[in-house]
């Protein structure tokens, strides 16, 4: 079946971003979208959603053995904000989406990212971006994995923002 997060290296390519609960908290949700619809990419799916635990750690398998991890899953899912889950679509914006998401530590964020304007602790850097296309998979199925929550559609104008040649 077709993977959910398009194909790799084309405009078609999907990648899984979130504001956590810290970035709620702050209003910070509005400036991650202008960003990535600035930047010209175009939001696919969006909701607000408080994670179940489990979730949370299958989100974060590969952090199991930290010593932050029962904090992160706590806060992640406690409820006392929700995270607003996104996935994001255009050329290279797994990887363009991290580097304007910056550094995990914001202290080693620059300038102009997102952590690097708004964060200043690892325990609340405010938000989440995929890593990977492997990841992107896997976080998008995780997340928005329920047939009819992705929209298919075409951008305004996208031939002023994305070129075929
Ligand atoms: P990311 O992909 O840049 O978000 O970073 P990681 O995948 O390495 O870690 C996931 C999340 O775990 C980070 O965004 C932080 O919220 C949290 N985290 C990572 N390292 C630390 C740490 O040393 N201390 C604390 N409290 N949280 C951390
Ligand atoms: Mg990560």
């Amino acid at each position: 079946s077709k993977s959910l997060a398009g194909v790799k290296g084309t405009e078609t390519e999907r990648t899984f971003i979130a504001v956590k609960p810290d970035g709620v908290h702050r209003g910070l949700v509005h400036k991650v979208i202008e960003r990535f619809e600035n930047r010209g990419y175009k939001l696919v799916g969006l909701k607000a959603v408080v994670p179940s635990r489990q979730l949370t750690e299958e989100h974060y398998a590969d952090l199991k053995s930290k010593p932050f991890f029962k904090g992160l899953v706590d806060y992640m899912s406690n409820g006392e904000a929700p995270v607003i889950a996104m996935v994001w679509e255009g050329p290279d914006v797994i990887k363009q989406g991290r580097a304007m998401i910056g550094a995990t530590n914001p202290l080693q964020s620059a300038p102009g990212t997102i952590r690097g304007e708004y964060c200043v602790s690892v325990g609340r850097n405010a938000i989440h971006g995929s890593d990977s296309f492997e990841s992107a998979e896997k976080e998008i199925s995780l997340w928005f994995g329920k047939a009819g929550e992705l929209i298919d559609w075409k951008r305004s104008g996208s031939e002023w923002v994305i070129s075929n040649n």
